[in-house]
């Protein structure tokens, strides 16, 4: 349930109903929109939910029930854009911003090479996965603390923020020392238990969906980050399961406009595993731009063909380099800049 007070209430009305709704047992949320500040009832308590109690409460504009269950997410609670702070930009503002580098840290060298080159090419923010989620346990599995301290490396290189993947609740202290954004992955999307630990580690979080989630499951998953107060948190469309088998994954252009229209979160899109073809990841990348998308998390390698992961989906630093030329006609196109 929300109340949304009037434009001219006073704070003494707004401060008397966020009382009643602690007396009732609910949490407080508030925001401001257009109307006039809102006020979102959170939590579960012994007292049922009455609008009575609130609507004729002074300055209070009318009374809602939210029916989504999601709530902190949602836009009745939240109806103008969340934006993230990212080097100095902020994530869901105007300009498109764009993460990227290396499926996986492989090198010293190597990540501090990416970084320069992805920065030269006008990335916000360096991509790196130190822990890696691998289908074969035979496969590379990520370098570890180590991938963690070549990452910060870079960004003392180069000022980049560095995002990378955390999959175990018991490491997110460790990773939260090195990077400056959280990437829980595709995989653990339903992790509640990382996300909790995510959430509770007040960072920023950047949430994948989940291969075989819906877009209701990516908000619930949000929903659990938010819960524990923490509310930098940005949504990433990575591409679906479906029966097609000439793409790796099936990038879900449909949940860029209906998560934009759900949820207030910015959102990311990742071509490169959406479809999993270096070639077609720009033409995937300039849709979602056209779509909505507030930012990219693109794959890039020096030499893909010798990547130690998702080479067949990593672009060269040329095809980097042309991507962003070209995702940013299309921003400017669709009243953004990149
Ligand atoms: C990745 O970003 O390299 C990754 C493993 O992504 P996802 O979790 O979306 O598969
Ligand atoms: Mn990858």
């Amino acid at each position: 349930m929300i109340v949304v007070m009037r434009a001219d209430a006073k704070a003494k009305e707004i401060s008397d109903v966020i009382a009643r709704v602690r007396a009732n047992g609910y949490q407080p949320h508030l925001a401001e929109s257009d109307e006039g500040t809102i006020i979102g009832l959170v939590g579960e308590s012994e007292v049922p939910l009455r609008e009575d109690d609130y609507q004729d409460m002074a300055g209070v504009a009318r009374v809602e029930r939210v029916k989504a269950a999601y709530k902190l997410a949602s836009r009745a609670f939240h109806p103008r854009d969340s934006k993230v702070p990212l080097n100095g930009c902020l994530m869901g503002d105007r300009k498109v911003l764009v993460i990227a580098g290396p499926c996986s840290v492989e090198s010293r060298t190597q990540i501090i090479e990416m970084a320069c080159a992805v920065k030269e090419a006008g990335a916000t923010a360096l991509r790196g996965g130190a822990f890696k989620p691998r289908t074969s346990p035979y496969s590379f599995q990520g370098h570890g603390e180590k991938g963690l301290q070549w990452l910060a490396e870079a960004r003392e290189v180069t000022g980049l923020p560095v995002v990378t993947e955390v999959m175990d609740p018991g490491l997110v202290p460790l990773v939260c020392q090195y990077a400056d954004v959280l990437q829980i992955g595709a995989r653990n999307m339903q992790n509640f238990t990382l996300l909790n630990a995510a959430g509770e580690s007040q960072h920023t979080i950047l949430l994948k969906r989940g291969m075989s989630s819906t877009i209701m499951d990516l908000l619930m998953a949000a929903e659990y980050i938010l819960a524990c107060g923490n509310q930098r948190v940005m949504i990433c469309e990575r591409g679906i399961r479906t029966f097609e088998t000439a793409t790796r994954f099936t990038f879900d252009l449909n949940a860029i406009p209906v998560l934009k229209s759900l949820t207030h979160l910015p959102l990311i899109a990742d071509p490169s595993h959406g479809i999993g073809l270096r070639e077609h990841v720009e033409a995937v990348a300039r849709g979602a731009v056209a779509a909505g998308a507030d930012g990219l998390i693109i794959e890039a390698h020096m030499d893909p063909e010798k990547a130690m992961s998702d080479g067949r989906q990593s672009v060269t630093v040329d095809g980097f380099i042309r991507l962003m030329e070209n995702v940013r006609r299309v921003a400017e196109a669709v009243g953004r800049t990149a």
